[in-house]
Parts: C-alpha cells; structure tokens; sequence
C-alpha cells in the first residue's frame, strides 16, 4: 500500500460525514465512455457531434435522429458498477458517507447500493412526456422503436437527462451545495474539474480533508490535502 492509500484510509476512519462527487471517469473504469474525451464518442460515426444531437433544440427539431443516437450510444446494456461504486455504498451503509454527488446519468452508484445520489445530469432511467409530464417505464420506451409517445396525451416521451443548452436542476444543485458545505470530507473522483458545474461547487467545501483522485493533475490539485493519480476503481479497492 502506498503512503497516499494509507493517507485516504486514515482519514476516511476519522470521518462520518463523507460527500464524494465524481465525474465521467468513475464510469469509464466500468466501460461506459466519456461524452468529452477524445476518446469517446466525438470520432464517431454520426453525421453531427454528439453535443449537438444531444442539445435540447435537436432533440425538438429531430427526435427521431436523437433516439437513434441516444438508443444506440446512451442506452447501456450490461454495465456493472466497479470497485469505486461498491465501496462508495459500503462507506454509506458504515454511517460515513451521506451523498455521492455524480455527473453521470447511468445509475451506476444505485446498482450498487448507493441510497442517497445526486444526479446533477439527470438519469437515463427516468422517462417522461414533454406535453403532460407523465412518467413512461424504462423498458417500455427501450423497446419502442423510433420516438416513444406518452400513452395518456400521445406527447413525446423525453429521457430524464440534462441535455446541451437545458439548466440543471436547482434542487438538485441547491441539496449538493448544502451536503458539500457541511462535509467534514469531500472526496472527488474522475473528473478533471473542467467542465461546470464541478469547480464551482468545491468552493463550498470548507473542511480540511479535500481528496482529489484523478488519473491526470488537476487545475485544483494544489488546493488539496491528498492528491492520487491513480485509477479511481484501483484506489477504492484499497481503502
Ligand atoms: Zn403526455
């Protein structure tokens, strides 16, 4: 064990109120790609980028060319959470984490065990119809082919998700604010901190134990009491 790992072990036994927040690459280590890498889904085989066929003025203008994307990109077939997910639910259930706060839309830290998740995003296993606001079943609107329509109104049925150009929820954001100021720990995990709302919200931390675990540095690093560039799934293994 490294002196890093040993370091994360010792403060994570000497805390109870445990925020971790994470990014796309608590996902990549279980197979799901990283919309923003270069490596994910940019170089891909569509005839527009997929921030465009996932903005809330595509979806509106071409619902048929985003479901074909979003069925065949977004919709995950047998996707398990890794090391990170299940230790982040055991540390819930030990009474030290309150809330993960994700950046992911794949339900990956539920499959887990994780109760109490903040998903800034939204969630690709939540559907519902853009004209009366009722809720179809995931499997149900899976299966259909081409745009699913609302069974009570005929509207078209949406995914749950934070599209490009959309806001994200205020009480979602407003709730991960209040966990994120009041953690004695705020763990943050595969993300660069680019992207907002990431950075912004670390600015509420006001505790002394902020871990970054990051594969590549991060423009926060040197605000951190614990750095680790290492694969966040490896990291949780050993903690
Ligand atoms: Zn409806």
């Amino acid at each position: 064990m490294t002196e890093e790992i040993e370091k994360l072990r010792d403060m994570i036994a000497g805390s109870n109120n445990i925020v971790f927040f994470g990014g796309a690459g608590v996902s990549t280590e279980s197979g799901i790609p990283d919309f923003r890498s270069v490596d994910g889904l940019y170089n891909q085989k569509y005839k527009y980028p997929p921030e465009q066929i996932l903005s809330a003025s595509f979806f509106r203008k071409y619902p048929e060319e985003f479901y074909e994307f979003y069925r065949d990109k977004l919709v995950i077939g047998d996707v398990k959470p890794n090391r990170a997910h299940l230790r982040l639910a055991e540390l819930e259930k030990e009474g030290r984490l309150r809330a993960v706060v994700t950046q992911n839309i794949d339900g990956l830290h539920q499959s887990a065990g994780s109760r109490n998740v903040l998903e800034l995003h939204g969630t690709i296993h939540r559907f519902y119809c853009v004209s009366c606001g009722e809720e179809m079943p995931e499997a149900e609107a899976n299966k259909s082919t081409g745009v699913p329509h609302c069974a009570k109104c005929g509207g078209i049925v949406r995914p749950d998700v934070v599209l490009y150009e959309e806001s994200l929820n205020d009480k979602v954001i407003s709730e991960a604010v209040r966990y994120i100021n009041e953690a004695d720990m705020l763990i943050i995990g595969g993300t660069s901190l680019n992207v907002y709302p990431a950075a912004g919200l670390i600015n509420y931390y006001r505790g002394k134990k902020l871990v970054l675990i990051n594969k590549q540095p991060t423009p926060y690093d040197r605000h951190a009491n614990l750095v680790i560039n290492e694969k966040i799934g490896e990291v949780f293994a050993q903690v």
